[in-house]
């Protein structure tokens, strides 16, 4: 998608602090980090939301790279949280899939 700023970083067209990546997907460090490590975790592939999300195996990947990528982080002793924010109910601001790790603090329940 020629207008979507995930893509572009996927495409390595703008810079970020990129952590970990393989064929399906870039992990890369959050612009305005709501904890001490806030990463993202994006497909390659182009999609909207997690509505999209229609390939099982993709989806796999996906969640066993947000896990892989908190074991990078260090996040594995005490703990992290993955969030991903859908549509306009559930806070979502770039509309191109990701998943949020979280860690470095303690996380509140219920979120805002
Ligand atoms: P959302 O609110 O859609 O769940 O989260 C979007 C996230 O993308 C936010 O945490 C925001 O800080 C991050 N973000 C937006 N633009 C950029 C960017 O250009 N580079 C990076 N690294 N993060 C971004
Ligand atoms: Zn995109």
């Amino acid at each position: 998608m020629a207008e979507c700023i995930f893509c572009k970083i996927a495409e390595k067209k703008i810079p970020a602090q990129i952590e970990l990546e393989d064929d399906d997907f870039v992990v890369f460090k959050d612009i305005n980090p709501q904890a001490p490590v806030h990463y993202l975790l994006i497909p390659k592939k182009h999609m909207q939301d997690i509505t999209e999300l229609q390939d099982e195996k993709l989806a796999g990947r996906l969640l066993m790279g947000c896990v892989a990528a908190a074991q990078k982080l260090g996040l594995f002793t005490h703990g992290f949280r993955l969030v991903v924010n859908t549509k306009n109910h559930g806070g979502q601001t770039v509309y191109h899939l990701h998943f949020h790790i979280l860690g470095g603090r303690h996380m509140g329940w219920p979120p805002g």
